[in-house]
């Protein structure tokens, strides 16, 4: 645990320094291994591969009228000694292209243990000789004569005396029995000399460990760069966010050559300007509510002092202001109370069924008194009564704020028309007035928390400017239609079409199928 909690509080440089260390490290460790370690086996196995395929392509072609020919160029491209000899072991081609190849220097003895252990092996051969042996006994032991005499492993002329180092020339031979179409067993000799790689080695070691050195040096260099030019914009960027976060909502995100940290700036500005959309929606909020609130307490507070103080004041009149001031307060608390409960989203909808036109009427049926008082007239256009299933609570709410706003912006006729009409699978309301309009820019506006085209408060339009959020609130969780349609001058028409029952039903089929 206390391992994992350092490598988080690394930086991004020691990061990367540590990832590159051990990337180099990596690469130079296989690299010593296959150049050194493995260096040997490699070549021998490479040269033995090559030596077979260019036997058994001598073989495949051993019919050929070209054989000669095509051994000459074989071993001069491959660089390899061919020697090909019949069963009296008599030459029939030769390849010599060098004077290291041991099977030129083998004489008719040798010929024939060779041809025997090849058979004896299933046709063909594979040996390893040190080159050392026969030229020890080639030039001391006879006097610098050839004698034609080879002792090779696996014979019983084996010379234990003589050194097979490591570092010496080995030759290796390669021996098959083919049969001509002529029906003669020939014996197809190859041979391709190693040379020592323990010099070649040591120059590689020597060049890895100078390469140890530099790639080890130019990752750190890399790494510190690398680590300045990722690290940079990050930390700017870190420090205007810490200046966001105490309230700077003008401090700007940018910079940054590469694709993520641009991205991440973005994503950064755009929070920042979301951050003081909201910073001046919460301060016009507080203005509003508190604005709001003084109004009526303010009211309610200068009446109830004159009623005190001032004799004769203590009318029926005067307190049913102070009543109303108080319903005003009580309408506005509970406002916001529903609306911040409808858009947290925590509110969930009660469905019952119920006649929608009945609610409309007993709506309306709380605007007689101000209808007869003063002189608004209040129409309900239906045809039918009709049932929905809906929150019954918030669905009057609805309404009620929607004739409220009408009454409140009706024009001089105090005219307001509410219309009920049945669509296939919904209910339309229209709820009509004659009064001012709204203008065609506000028309979006208006559905918004504390909007209200008139900022100025005027008594006679007394409104809390949530009306119509809790309106689009409750109709988008009941998945209704819902707008609005006006003039400046001829006045306003909102409606919102309710879903049926049944519509709904068969909704709901259709997305079970
Ligand atoms: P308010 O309580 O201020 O009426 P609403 O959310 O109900 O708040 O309405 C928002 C704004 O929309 C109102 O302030 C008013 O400017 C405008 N508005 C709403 N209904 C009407 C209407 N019937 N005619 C004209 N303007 C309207």
């Amino acid at each position: 645990m206390k391992g994992v909690k350092k490598a988080a509080k690394l930086g991004i440089r020691w990061k990367l320094i540590t990832y590159f260390a051990l990337f180099v490290a990596v690469i130079l460790v296989l690299l010593w291994l296959f150049q050194t370690v493995f260096l040997d086996s490699f070549y021998k196995a490479i040269k033995t591969r090559n030596a077979q395929a260019c036997g058994d392509s001598i073989v495949s072609k051993i019919n050929s009228p070209n054989l000669g020919d095509y051994i000459n160029e074989l071993a001069r491209q491959n660089d390899v000694c061919v020697r090909v000899v019949n069963g009296e072991m008599r030459d029939l081609y030769s390849a010599d292209i060098s004077p290291d190849c041991l099977i030129h220097h083998y004489g008719t003895f040798q010929l024939f243990l060779i041809y025997n252990y090849t058979k004896e092996n299933g046709g063909m051969r594979f040996e390893t000789v040190p080159q050392t042996q026969y030229q020890s006994f080639y030039s001391s032991d006879f006097g610098g004569q050839e004698i034609g005499l080879y002792p090779f492993s696996g014979g019983d002329l084996q010379m234990g005396q003589l050194t097979t180092g490591e570092s010496a020339m080995e030759s290796l031979i390669y021996s098959r029995i083919v049969k001509t179409e002529a029906g003669q067993e020939v014996l197809v000799l190859l041979n391709s000399t190693i040379t020592p790689i323990n010099p070649t080695v040591q120059t590689i070691q020597v060049q890895l460990a100078l390469i140890t050195i530099v790639a080890l040096l130019l990752s750190l260099v890399l790494a510190v760069v690398l680590s300045q030019k990722i690290s940079k914009p990050i930390i700017k960027t870190n420090n205007a966010a810490k200046e966001l976060a105490q309230g700077n909502y003008e401090v700007s995100f940018e910079g940054g050559d590469y694709r993520e940290i641009r991205e991440l700036n973005s994503t950064l500005s755009y929070a920042a300007s979301e951050l003081s959309k909201v910073e001046a929606l919460r301060k016009e909020l507080i203005a509003n509510i508190s604005h709001d609130l003084r109004t009526p307490l303010t009211m309610i507070g200068g009446y109830s002092e004159m009623m005190r103080d001032i004799p004769g004041e203590n009318t029926p009149e005067n307190a049913q202001i102070i009543l109303d001031e108080t319903t005003r307060l009580t309408n506005l608390v509970n406002d916001m109370l529903n609306l911040s409960r409808l858009q947290s989203g925590t509110q969930t909808l009660t469905l019952t069924e119920f006649s929608l036109t009945q609610e409309i009427r007993e709506i309306l049926a709380r605007y007689n008194s101000l209808t007869k008082r003063d002189g608004y007239h209040i129409v309900f256009d239906y045809k039918e009564d009709v049932t929905v299933e809906a929150d019954q609570v918030r669905m009057s709410q609805v309404i009620y704020n929607l004739v409220n706003n009408a009454v409140n912006y009706a024009g001089q006729d105090k005219e307001i028309l509410v219309r009920q009409r049945l669509k296939p699978g919904f209910v339309r309301v229209e709820v009509i007035d004659h009064g001012e309009g709204i203008e065609p820019e506000k028309l979006e506006l208006i559905w918004d928390r504390y909007y209200k085209v008139d900022k100025t408060h005027r008594r006679a339009v007394v409104g809390t400017g949530l009306g119509l959020s809790i309106v689009k609130s409750v109709l988008e969780m009941h998945s209704a239609k819902y707008g609005v349609e006006s003039a400046v001058g001829e006045g306003s028409t909102f409606w919102f079409e309710l879903p049926l029952p049944e519509y709904l039903a068969q909704i709901d089929e259709s997305q079970q199928q």
